[in-house]
């Protein structure tokens, strides 16, 4: 497994590989890897000759009160992690590496003010924004996004749709502990009483998941999740919404594909969780 860490070392790997004819998947990823990384490595491995895993904490998606200073990383252990997995090229760049000051930024207005787009304003414009760079270092025939971030996977679907990536888009599952808990490298900020508290997020999706049914309102669906989650003295409701699972805004009635989808405070911690009700 090679680590590249310029844009023209990557892009050089990638063309001798096409030249080859192979075929290329991208996971792209902000580190600190765990199961949920791990589950769209795997697939990328099953469905491509080559993987390639990009590795960066990137700074555009975080707004000027986020954590992007504490966010957590342990490059030493991804790359080990991703060799164990088979991939055959990290890319990991520092930020000079990626942006210039200053710099064109991707969007998508609608489905990005929505959900998480309106607690984190500048959120998506920089996830499109880096999604895209990424998707034009690499040209993957194949990228990889995980369903726990739904939202950013709606987002990712229609940027490629409207700006004619000529990329195929995989979604994968989400993958929790044991207990429930979506796994997610933003767990490890929880003490151990708030990783007990955090449990009410995935709960709350069970009973969702219990609740819903073709032709029932809204309402019925969130108020007990919303309920589960109120009687959890640590936690503290950003949104719990449910929304069409194209277009990201809000529906009454379930008369059509949803996603169902929450964020939740435990302590200073955001966490997010969801899941999908297809028609
Ligand atoms: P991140 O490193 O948090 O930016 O995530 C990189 C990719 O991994 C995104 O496509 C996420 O949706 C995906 N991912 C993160 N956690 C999980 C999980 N628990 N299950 C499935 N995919 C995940």
């Amino acid at each position: 497994m090679k680590v590249a860490t310029t844009i023209k070392e990557t892009r050089e790997l990638v063309k001798a590989w096409k030249r080859e004819g192979l075929s290329v998947g991208l996971v792209p990823t902000m580190g600190y890897l765990h199961e949920g990384h791990a589950s769209l490595i795997r697939k990328c491995r099953e469905e491509n000759d080559r993987v390639v895993v990009s590795v960066f904490v990137n700074p555009t998606q975080f707004g000027p009160n986020e954590d992007l200073e504490a966010y957590p990383r342990d490059f030493k252990r991804d790359s080990e992690l991703c060799d164990s997995l088979g991939a055959d090229l990290i890319f990991h760049p520092e930020p000079e590496e990626m942006y210039t000051d200053p710099h064109a930024f991707v969007s998508i207005d609608t489905l990005s003010e929505t959900l998480c787009g309106k607690t984190r304003p500048i959120h998506f414009k920089g996830v499109c924004t880096v999604v895209s760079k990424l998707f034009n270092i690499v040209q993957p025939d194949n990228a990889y996004f995980g369903q726990k971030d739904a939202q950013q996977l709606a987002i990712i679907r229609k940027m490629v749709q409207d700006l004619n990536f000529d990329i195929r888009i995989v979604g994968c599952p989400i993958i929790r502990e044991e207990d429930g808990l979506a796994k997610s490298s933003r767990n490890t900020y929880l003490s151990p009483e708030e990783r007990q508290a955090a449990l009410c997020l995935s709960r709350a999706v069970k009973k969702g998941q219990e609740l819903i049914s073709t032709g029932c309102s809204a309402d019925f669906v969130l108020a007990p999740m919303k309920g589960l989650i109120e009687a959890e003295p640590l936690a503290k409701i950003d949104y719990v919404s449910m929304v069409d699972a194209l277009t990201m805004q809000p529906v009454e009635t379930v008369d059509r594909s949803v996603l169902i989808a929450m964020a939740v405070y435990i302590g200073k911690t955001r966490l997010i969780d969801n899941f999908s009700y297809e028609i």
